[in-house]
């Protein structure tokens, strides 16, 4: 990159002393000091770049900063930031460098102006997501946005120096969502500057098509204005105004606009003339009194056409626009426009926000529509839930739409866009009045919530108890918030009635005994044909889906289980459980329940195959114990001893006691053999309850570990204030396994009841 050549250095200087020399609204030394140091570190920074143009980059902050200060009318703050504007984008000058040196302001404007830079540099269509980022900015300082504006300003004045693509694409932009942007911070010279300039780039041709008949028609367009005014010229000084008195010649764009929107001639356009009248009010009088003298003294000298008066002094558009509009018959049978605005009133047509700014503290104490605007305009950024692209689409349909204003009952003014309907009306009112209406009435007849809306219309929304929000409602309302609000109105309504249906299914399933476990979720979706939990609630909260079968459905299984135990074959004679007998089987039946403790004995008739040494025809049950020498559990090698009483005593092969005994008393040893089979289990639910003693817990899982052949599912024991209660789910074979472990559990101290519970359902899937 060249360095500055000495021509050019005078050259940056010469424009800055002309931009500070113009401020000279900007009088303290501080504010001035502000701008020069700006434009020292911004020079500094950008010495060693230049603009594709070729020309020094910081002529363009310049050229900004200018725009801000002359076309705007922001004060040293924005003039400071607008010089700035490039520089933390593009240099190595860091943010806390701009804090330090020129204070937190400051830095806050030029920080929304680096983060908003990259919003459209991608190279293909509409960034949404960054254009939402672009207006989080505005919550910040607007000045942000527009400073952006004189940014892309002048980055069109100069859109020359680009290639063919990147014009088109800027320009493209430009219209898309600056101009509209500028019109809606009351910016009308900068959004008409725009628009020309945007459509100069996309359709050349057009526009120096429409450019030329302009020009050929101007002497005749000068004539007949010139001829308007003369008397309305003399009139009004007679009547002691002080006022400037303008032809408006309309721009391009609007020309065009309206050759292609309205299918109208290029001369019947350019046909209306309008002129515009700025006056210095007589302090002391109404501004708006003063106004309506003014139309007064000119239709003293012209017909107005009676339906084309529009009177926004009495209420300000929502971008702040204040003006009397009036069509009269002018010299020659031309329909002429008339705009008559005070002084403040043109400041604020001109320089929009800034201007409306500076007025703000002494003549409008309220709220201004603008401000309303960039409350909502907040607000709209505020809805976690909008959608990037909804988003932009429905910030643009704020950007376009005018405004009607509608009358409440009591006669307040609401200000709504075009094609508001009452349901938006209802939601400006109030989200709940929104969300319980019903109908509407317009000037006392009774409409539909969708109906359209005119302005001047008195409305009266009529609403029910309840709420009937439905999701067609998105159809008939415009307005952002209306949309938010019912939105937010189904997603909540969603969200409760999905509660409601937990809630119903929870209290249906506790009536037996039933907590909404994953399977039960599972089964009652798979049955129901619903992909998800909430939509089940849901469904159930709405009663689409009934309880009513909800045992029916659930009893689908049956709570048995095949659960796998370790079993005692003793051969050649029927066994019979013992309580002494207490081993874990090492393998837990499928779906993660503790091991099954069982060990059983078979009955002969299972066993006859074996080579039994049992006399035949025993039928009664063998009973067997574990011996306490050697503790055989099962899997080990084991044989039986079968002492005189009948009860068989199982030993390992090589405990030293079974070898004893098998050397003296060879006739009593069993054939005995630990098996894995499968066998069919009831689920049962116990409930116990008791004084907590500080041993309980253990006793109870001792209990039933030493007890019988159950295979516990689920353990819950809890205590409080001196008092237990436990609830536990296991496996049993059959009733008798079940009533001699409620017996053993009643034995322990301190338990007061043991008692099962039903369960009608089961939760297993077969195995
Ligand atoms: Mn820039």
């Amino acid at each position: 990159m060249a360095a500055l050549s000495h021509t050019e250095e005078q050259e940056i200087r010469r424009q800055f002393q002309e931009l500070l020399e113009g401020c000279t609204f900007i009088r303290s030394e501080s504010d001035r000091s502000l701008i020069v140091r700006a434009f020292e570190l911004a020079f500094k920074a950008h010495s060693s770049t230049r603009r594709k143009s070729g020309e020094p980059y910081i002529l363009h902050p310049l050229a900004v900063s200018k725009i801000i200060a002359f076309e705007i009318g922001l004060g040293a703050t924005s003039i400071a930031a607008a010089l700035l504007h490039d520089v933390v984008e593009d240099t190595d000058v860091p943010l806390d460098l701009i804090r330090r040196d020129f204070g937190e302001r400051v830095a806050i404007i030029v920080n929304g102006l680096t983060k908003i830079s990259g919003v459209f540099d991608k190279d293909s269509s509409l960034q949404a997501e960054n254009f939402r980022k672009m207006l989080i900015t505005l919550s910040e300082d607007v000045r942000v946005i527009i400073i952006k504006l004189a940014d892309r300003l002048h980055n069109m004045r100069t859109l020359d120096a680009l290639s063919e693509q990147k014009r088109f694409k800027i320009a493209s932009e430009t219209i898309y969502l600056y101009a509209p942007l500028a019109h809606r911070m009351g910016l009308y010279a900068i959004k008409q500057e725009l628009e020309d300039l945007s459509l100069k780039y996309r359709h050349p041709h057009i526009y120096q098509q429409v450019l030329q008949q302009v020009q050929d028609n101007e002497e005749t367009r000068a004539r007949i204005i010139d001829e308007f005014v003369a008397p309305v010229r003399e009139k009004l000084t007679s009547a002691g105004y002080q006022f400037d008195i303008t032809g408006r010649p309309k721009s391009i764009y609007s020309i065009y606009y309206k050759m292609q929107h309205k299918g109208i001639p290029f001369e019947e356009i350019y046909d209306l003339l309008a002129v515009r009248i700025v006056f210095d009010p007589e302090p002391g009088i109404p501004e708006k009194n003063q106004c309506w003298s003014v139309y007064s003294l000119i239709t003293d000298l012209y017909t107005p056409k009676q339906d084309r008066i529009r009177d926004w002094v009495s209420l300000p558009k929502a971008n702040g626009y204040e003006a009397l509009h009036v069509t009269v018959m002018g010299p020659r049978g031309k329909w002429v426009e008339v705009q008559i605005r005070t002084r403040r009133m043109d400041e604020i047509a001109e320089k929009g926000f800034a201007a409306h700014w500076k007025y703000k503290n002494s003549t409008l104490q309220q709220e201004s529509e603008l401000d309303k605007w960039l409350k909502k305009v907040r607000e709209m950024l505020n809805e976690p839930n909008a959608d990037a692209i909804e988003f932009v689409n429905e910030f643009k349909m704020n950007l376009f739409s005018s405004e009607i204003q509608v009358f409440t009952p009591k006669g307040h003014i609401k200000t709504l866009p075009v094609k508001a309907t009452a349901l938006d009306f209802a939601y400006e009112i109030h989200s709940e009045i929104g969300n319980s209406a019903m109908a509407a009435k317009v000037n006392y007849k009774l409409v539909p919530l969708n109906h359209v809306l005119n302005s001047g219309d008195q409305v009266e929304i009529i609403t029910s108890d309840k709420k009937r929000i439905q999701r067609e409602w998105l159809d008939y309302v415009v307005t952002a918030k209306a949309k938010g609000t019912i939105m937010n109105a189904i997603k909540s309504e969603n969200k409760h009635r999905t509660e409601k249906g937990k809630e119903m299914l929870e209290a249906r399933l506790k009536e037996f005994n039933l907590a909404p476990s994953a399977r039960i979720l599972k089964k009652l979706m798979d049955a129901h044909k619903v992909a998800n939990k909430d939509e089940l609630y849901s469904k159930i909260g709405m009663g689409l889906v009934g309880l009513d079968d909800l045992q029916k459905i659930l009893r689908k299984n049956t709570p048995n289980k095949w659960i796998r135990y370790w079993q005692l074959q003793i051969f050649g004679t029927k066994s019979k459980p013992s309580r002494d007998v207490q081993e874990a089987g090492d393998e837990a039946p499928t779906g993660g329940a503790p091991a099954g403790l069982a060990a059983s004995a078979t009955s002969a008739t299972s066993a006859t195959s074996a080579a039994s040494t049992a006399s035949a025809g025993d039928e009664l049950p063998v009973s067997f114990r574990t011996a306490r020498c050697c503790n055989p559990i099962p899997g080990d090698d084991v044989i039986g001893y079968k002492s005189p009483g009948g009860v068989v005593s199982i030993h390992k092969s090589r405990c030293p006691n079974a070898v004893r005994m098998v050397a003296n008393h060879g006739d009593m040893i069993v054939p005995v053999k630990w098996t894995m089979s499968t066998i069919l289990s009831f689920l049962v639910r116990i409930e116990i309850k008791g004084i907590d003693r500080y041993d309980i817990y253990s006793q109870i899982t001792r209990s039933i570990a030493e007890g019988l052949n159950a295979n516990i599912r689920t353990i819950n024991m809890s205590g409080h204030d001196g008092i237990f209660e436990g609830m536990i789910e296991l496996y049993v074979r059959n009733t008798r396994d079940l009533e001699s472990l409620i017996t053993r559990l009643k034995e322990i101290k301190g338990i007061e009841s043991v008692k099962r519970l039903d369960i009608r359902q089961e939760e297993d899937t077969p195995e």
